[in-house]
């Protein structure tokens, strides 16, 4: 055991230096060479070192590097050092966070990160949080709360009695709405396509002057940070409408919810807080390891009931303050409270400001570079997200494709508001001033008529 983890540590220490120069996206040779790795089940088990040998030698070289400094596509973070290192100890304790007894230190952790998280978004303290996979089940599990307390309101169990017969319940979503909280809306039984949509401003922003009227059971789902143009919606004014109607505001902030830890950004979540759940990610600014986000409700009661199942399985424990599995979709799950004290205890609050700050620094620094170029910037770049047009959308997706094939950078594609743009965004800690030049040079090389 001991020379396997030593080697391998050795071995992604090689891998992630080699990031430094290695093309973004693999080469098409490396992702052939991955039948290397596939084939029936063997039928004798080989020896873990030889395992992990293939594994780098094949595995290694087909990444997409996004643990690198040059990714920006989607919005992916990397990860950062002290998180990384977590993790992999996290991953030799092996913990189940699922019950407190299974494991003290990982539940500890949970809350412990949870807590710096809330103090840093400027969630309310009193609020209930809960580690998951990401902003989808975030967004699940903060939807599932405010389901149970607007059909509590209503004098209905949903838990109980499901949603058949229920009180219906109006969702009200922006024109911009992520398409993961359509998705958790339609797992929650709500339905992607019964919702109400406002019209939104030319950056993606809900018009609260469009809300229109409410009332009866309504879950109001606003954005903090959309994912093409990185703006935000007026959290402030939907937040009075909805209140004055008794209606829940859930607020997806998947990324840009963290904007609240840059003193310069801050003033792009105004009124969040007043929101009573929210969904953040942390695998994406955070920048720990795949997979984790966090669920935060204000009431956690409504939380609890949402999660907690029918009580009565004799062999697991209770608690008044809940177990960990009381306030998730999961039991059985890994230790992300770990990974993400890790990185903010390595940042401070003014690390993960910087973090922040920088990766919009760097969004705007590509963007006057690609603006200088001559090149059409189609967003206010507020965040860490840029769109830009190369002329037409035939011109647009060529130099998508050559960008995507040179390999300097990858970054995808697009259609606001009917045109088609390439999208960056800049939310990897690795990121850095030399990386934003050399990947504007290729960009703008590559879009050269
Ligand atoms: C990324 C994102 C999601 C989905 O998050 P996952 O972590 O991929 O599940 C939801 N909403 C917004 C605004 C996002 O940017």
């Amino acid at each position: 055991m001991e020379t396997l983890l030593r080697e391998t540590a050795e071995r992604a220490a090689t891998y992630l230096e080699g990031l430094k120069e290695r093309t973004v996206f693999p080469r098409s040779d490396d992702l052939h060479r991955l039948d290397e790795l596939a084939g029936p089940l063997p039928e004798r088990g080989e020896e873990p070192a030889a395992v992990l040998a293939q594994l780098d030698r094949y595995g290694s070289p087909a990444t997409v590097a996004s643990a690198g400094g040059r990714y920006f596509g989607f919005v992916i973070g990397s990860a950062l050092p002290a998180a990384l290192a977590a993790n992999w100890l996290a991953g030799a304790w092996n913990q189940n966070v699922g019950l407190e007894v299974a494991s003290p230190v990982g539940t500890r952790l949970e809350r412990v990160a949870l807590g710096w998280v809330q103090d840093l978004l400027g969630l309310p303290p009193s609020a209930q949080g809960a580690f998951v996979t990401g902003a989808t089940m975030a967004n699940f599990s903060a939807l599932a709360a405010a389901r149970h307390a607007v059909l509590e309101k209503a004098g209905w169990d949903v838990e109980a009695r499901g949603l058949f017969g229920a009180p219906p319940v109006t969702v009200v979503v922006g024109e911009e709405v992520h398409v993961t909280l359509l998705k958790a809306l339609s797992l929650l039984g709500f339905g992607r396509d019964r919702v109400v949509r406002v019209p939104t401003d030319g950056q993606g922003r809900m018009r609260a002057d469009q809300l229109g009227e409410l009332s009866g059971p309504t879950i109001v789902c606003i954005q903090a940070g959309n994912v093409n143009t990185g703006a935000f919606d007026p959290a402030t004014a939907v937040c009075e409408r909805a209140h004055s109607a008794g209606a829940w505001v859930h607020v997806d902030g998947a990324f840009g919810l963290w904007a609240h830890a840059a003193p310069s950004r801050r003033h792009l979540t105004a009124g969040v807080e007043n929101g009573d759940s929210w969904a953040v990610d942390a695998h994406k600014w955070l920048n720990v390891p795949y997979d984790s986000g966090m669920t935060f409700v204000r009431d956690g009661r409504h939380l609890r009931a949402a999660m907690a199942g029918a009580a009565g399985a004799s062999y697991l424990p209770v608690s008044d303050r809940g177990e960990p599995t009381e306030f998730a979709p999961e039991l059985s799950r890994r230790a992300r409270g770990v990974d993400a004290w890790a990185a903010l205890k390595s940042l401070g609050r003014s690390g993960m400001a910087d973090l922040v700050e920088r990766c919009c620094l760097h969004a705007n620094r590509l963007a006057e570079r690609l603006r200088a170029g001559g090149h059409r910037i189609l967003n206010d770049v507020v965040l860490n997200q840029v769109l830009v047009s190369f002329g037409s959308d035939e011109q647009t997706l060529r130099v998508i494709e050559a960008v995507q094939r040179d390999g300097t950078c990858w970054c995808g594609g697009t259609v606001w508001h009917g045109t088609r743009a390439m999208r960056v965004s800049v939310s990897s800690w690795a990121t850095t001033t030399e990386d934003i030049d050399r990947c504007a040079a290729a960009i703008l090389r590559l879009a050269a008529p």
